[in-house]
């Protein structure tokens, strides 16, 4: 190399231009690796850099990450060069190289007050200014390059060494410190299908056959028929389920969730079991958002090549461009096949303790692109999903066909998710674990297509957002067969879980067990108001409904209020698909006033029967319900696109009741700017 790194006339050698790339790659990625860890940790960041989502691991992670890209960037400009034949100068190149240096940095230093576009016009004059200048000094420019290459690269290897090694060292140092397990603990294991909306479960009546072998397991164990979640997406349904609260009170909806309240999980490690997450929704259920909390394994970031580049700058500004001109996947979504291993090889790791265990299945989550066959088993025609696409912006669609394409291709990744946890009970048979495993199925949240004119969840509580599956299977312990048709939150699975696995816990969870709906003892969620929560939050403002919104549900209604607009009213049993909104009828009003008492008072008693209200205040005599005075709740009827063929694309938000009621008081949530999402 005596001259490789030289760069005496319009193009560099080969040698020297691989130094030179390297070079600006890494130091260009160690600085972003830095800032956006110390950023996201100080929470001192705007949407970019709360929506990457870093362990600590982004240290050694984009520096690699923009080494490559440094490399491809430095090579590619070189071949214009050289085909241009003196057209374009080799400035060309340590323009680029430049340019992609400045715009990370700044983007990063100005995520907080100005958007990319902005900042790519900044970075181009900023980068010809300094191309000017290093131009004339391009030699030492080179040399420089080489000197910072065998720095950094070191340095950067090092430091991915030094991070594997201590986080594996923390693991094991906090397995060795479990207390001694049970001598015959039985598994808790809960399988979270993401996205998975209740109705399109053929264990719940659907037309088409999504889910033979949840129905299998139905028969063997107890299925909550009307199973409520707390929110309409996945960071606090997921914190609800863990801690068995409500999104008012762990607060994981606003930001990431602080830790405030013990674990489901953190109970099982203190009584001395194995605890291991494993997340194919690796933005919202991982450890970046809070929820590692008494996991001693938690198999959620950094799970493949896609996942890891999507975290740095450019591979998630790479990707979204790339996303939003195709119809491709998410890169690197993780199948529930994936999540199964990695959980079957995690429990062949040792089997001296009992193990509690969360598995997170993504692929009903769109772009509804499930694997083959389960893409195409309900489909009318080939290749059908990929248009909506929340991470690409693609969030409503306008043909009719393309609503139903998407219902066929969502279902077929409902039926995917099935296929697996068949496949998942049977390898714990084969194992000996399937009678004393306890296994809870439960989604986090539902999705819209086209009801009410929405798409996607995040955005509304109607029934189709909030109304999940939730399953416990248990042979011996779980009666079989069973369906409890009463309504109840998903919130109350923690206590339920413990109930069912007595121990000497200090830690207790809220609310009552859901046990005495299927053995009939003792007290019951009868009464009770099931609560759902949706917070305008700086992760999301996903379609039309970002502010703060509140469901109550009983036996017979559902409320729903939106802050500065009238509530609504659903006599959800009589009208499933929440059409009539009855909050302007004479018993509506009688409702409406006393859910509007439990909002009020910030949802205090929200777990004793009624919210301390009177039975009376919110079940009324019948009087007009459903009756002629009912106006339908929608500018545009939004049948059940299965049965009708057609969604409602076009369709309006609800018509608003006129009935006016003051504001509660409810403490506005700071840091409330709306931006975009994130997944
Ligand atoms: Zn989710």
């Amino acid at each position: 190399m005596a001259d490789g790194g030289s760069w005496p006339g319009e193009l560099p050698k080969a040698s020297g231009l691989l130094f030179l790339c390297a070079g600006f790659g890494l130091i260009t990625g160690l600085v972003e690796g830095v800032c956006l860890y110390l950023l996201q940790a100080s929470r001192w960041s705007g949407e970019t850099i709360d929506c990457l989502l870093v362990p600590r691991g982004i240290l050694y992670v984009s520096p690699l990450a923009d080494l490559a890209l440094f490399v491809v960037l430095g090579f590619l400009a070189a071949g214009i060069c050289g085909v241009s034949r003196g057209r374009i100068s080799g400035k060309f190149i340590l323009f680029l190289l430049l340019m992609a240096l400045v715009f990370d940095w700044l983007a990063i230093a100005f995520d907080l007050v100005m958007d990319q576009p902005y900042i790519a016009i900044l970075s181009a004059g900023i980068s010809a200014a300094l191309t000017r200048r290093l131009w004339r000094d391009r030699e030492r420019l080179m040399a420089a390059a080489r000197r910072f290459f065998w720095v950094l690269a070191p340095l950067v290897v090092l430091l991915g060494v030094a991070i594997q090694l201590q986080e594996r060292s923390v693991t094991e140092a906090a397995a060795a410190s479990l207390p001694p397990a049970p001598s015959a603990g039985s598994n808790v294991l809960i399988v979270v299908m993401d996205t998975v909306r209740a109705d399109h479960l053929s264990t719940l009546g659907y037309l088409r056959s999504t889910t033979p072998n949840l129905d299998r397991l139905a028969s063997r164990g107890v299925l909550f028929e009307n199973a409520i979640s707390t929110s309409s997406w996945t960071l606090p349904a997921h914190a609800s389920l863990l801690t068995g609260r409500f999104p008012f009170e762990h607060g994981a909806e606003l930001k990431t969730y602080d830790g405030r309240y013990p674990t489901l999980p953190a109970a099982f490690q203190a009584r001395g079991y194995r605890t291991g997450a494993f997340s194919a929704n690796t933005y919202y259920f991982a450890p970046t958002n809070g929820l590692g909390g008494g996991f001693l394994y938690f198999d959620g970031v950094f799970t493949n090549l896609g996942d890891t580049l999507m975290r740095t700058l450019y591979g998630r500004n790479l990707m979204m461009a790339y996303e939003a001109v195709s119809r491709s996947d998410l890169p690197g979504r993780k199948r529930a096949e994936l999540v199964n291993a990695q959980f079957l090889n995690w429990l062949h790791q040792d089997s001296s303790r009992p193990f509690f265990a969360v598995l997170n299945y993504f692929d009903a989550h769109d772009p509804y692109l499930p694997p083959s066959p389960f893409r195409g088993r309900f489909a009318s025609r080939p290749d059908v999903g990929g248009v909506l696409n929340g991470w690409a912006e693609r969030e409503a669609l306008n043909r009719p066909s393309d609503v139903q394409d998407e219902q066929e291709a969502y279902d077929g990744g409902i039926a995917y998710e099935d296929d697996r946890i068949g496949r998942l009970v049977s390898a714990l048979a084969e194992r000996g674990l399937a009678e004393n495993t306890l296994l809870v199925v439960v989604s986090d949240h539902g999705e819209f297509f086209g009801e009410h004119g929405l798409y996607l969840h995040k955005n509304a509580l109607f029934m189709e957002g909030i109304h999940v599956p939730l399953l416990f299977v248990w042979p011996g312990h779980v009666p079989a067969g069973v369906r409890v048709a009463n309504p109840v939150s998903i919130a109350g699975l923690p206590a339920t879980v413990m109930t069912l696995l007595p121990g000497q816990d200090r830690i207790k969870f809220p609310g009552s067990s859901l046990e005495p709906l299927w053995s009939g003892s003792g007290r019951t969620e009868e009464g009770q108001l099931i609560l759902a929560e949706l917070v305008s939050n700086s992760l999301s403002t996903e379609g039309a409904n970002p502010k703060r919104s509140e469901s109550l549900l009983n036996s017979r209604w559902h409320f729903l209020y939106s802050r500065g607009e009238a509530p609504q009213l659903f006599d959800w049993k009589q009208d499933p698909r929440e059409q009539h909104n009855l909050a302007d009828t004479d018993q509506g009003r009688k409702v409406v006033a006393a859910m509007m008492g439990c909002v009020q008072s910030h949802f205090i008693q929200i777990r004793q029967p009624g919210c301390g209200l009177a039975a009376a205040q919110l079940n009324p005599p019948t009087g007009d319900r459903l009756g002629a005075s009912r106006a339908p709740a929608t500018g545009r009827a939004g049948e059940d696109p299965l049965r009708s063929g057609l969604g409602d694309p076009g369709g309006a938000q609800g018509t608003r009741a006129s009935a006016s009621l003051p504001e509660p008081a409810h403490p506005s949530p700071p840091g409330s700017a709306q931006k975009k999402r994130c997944d």
